[in-house]
């Protein structure tokens, strides 16, 4: 499976939420009205969803070990105002965390870290190291210590800038 494949269940809503902004161009999917409909999102819902979006972005860089990259609500401030509820199917006896209101955006996002928890795969959407990337992604490395988005891509510049740094130090 490729890197850059989408991360499993609910997390692909968190993933592709945080990556609708290039940190590096600072180019937002979301002032499209093609990019909110991907989220339901209404235009007055914006400053929200901008809000929810470095909210998560920094939990996901917490759970590579990183410190915030800028001053945000704390995630959790944010989903307690999105309450879930404990549905069970009668058919089956089945139960799942449902939003209690399904229409707005933070309830999903609260119902898809709460299965992500449960399916054991919160910890594993992280936000890539790199200051000008900030991607999320999902760490498949067998031990869990992936620090890049892409080896290929951030992976190798960082190691190229410690080739360069270390250079230089010599000479
Ligand atoms: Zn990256």
């Amino acid at each position: 499976m490729s890197e850059r494949a989408p991360a499993p269940g609910s997390l692909a809503l968190i993933q592709s939420l945080v990556n609708t902004l290039d940190v590096e161009t600072g180019a937002d999917s979301l002032d499209t009205a093609e990019g909110r409909a991907r989220f339901g999102l209404p235009e007055d819902g914006l400053p929200a969803a901008r809000e929810l979006r470095e909210s998560l972005r920094a939990a996901l860089l917490a759970h590579a070990g990183h410190p915030p990259h800028r001053a945000v609500t704390p995630l959790g401030e944010l989903l307690a105002a999105a309450p879930l509820v404990v549905t069970v199917d009668p058919a089956d006896g089945s139960a799942a965390l449902a939003p209690a209101d399904a229409r707005p955006l933070l309830p999903r996002v609260a119902a898809a870290v709460a299965e992500a928890l449960i399916a054991g795969t919160w910890t594993r959407l992280k936000a890539c190291e790199a200051a000008d990337c900030h991607w999320a992604y999902y760490d498949r490395s067998p031990a869990g210590r992936g620090r890049w988005c892409s080896m290929q891509v951030c992976g190798a510049r960082a190691k190229m800038r410690r080739y360069r740094a270390n250079r230089t130090e010599g000479t």
